[in-house]
């Protein structure tokens, strides 16, 4: 499951953050998923259960954000925010552009308890 391999990348960046933030629990972990990094949210948030047991995030909630997809268009430079299903400039209607937002999965905050 691509998904577990992502929480589990996640789960030892939330580690090491709580470490050196001296934390007791993790206790929310705010994420933003871009509608084109191929990531299911629900079966992140499986993922997820799994891949935080017995770690200092044990106890953590998940929540989602879902990002906006960003396109720049090569035709005419208009930057304009997309339907996935419908990438082309919402200025000139040019379907040759680049997505500048959209693929990434980013660690927004994290909540955490401290010692
Ligand atoms: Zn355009």
């Amino acid at each position: 499951m691509h998904e577990l391999s992502i929480c589990q990348g996640l789960i030892s960046q939330v580690q090491k953050i709580a470490a050196d933030n001296n934390a007791r629990s993790v206790e929310l972990i705010k994420l933003r998923v871009g509608g084109l990094s191929g990531v299911e949210p629900p079966l992140l948030e499986r993922a997820f259960e799994i891949a935080r047991a017995g770690t200092i995030a044990s106890e953590a909630e998940l929540e989602i954000e879902a990002g906006p997809v960003v396109v720049r268009c090569q035709d005419c430079g208009a930057s304009s925010a997309v339907a996935v299903n419908q990438l082309v400039c919402q200025d000139c209607g040019d379907w040759r552009v680049t997505v500048t937002e959209g693929e990434e999965l980013l660690l927004l905050s994290l909540e955490i308890e401290q010692m």
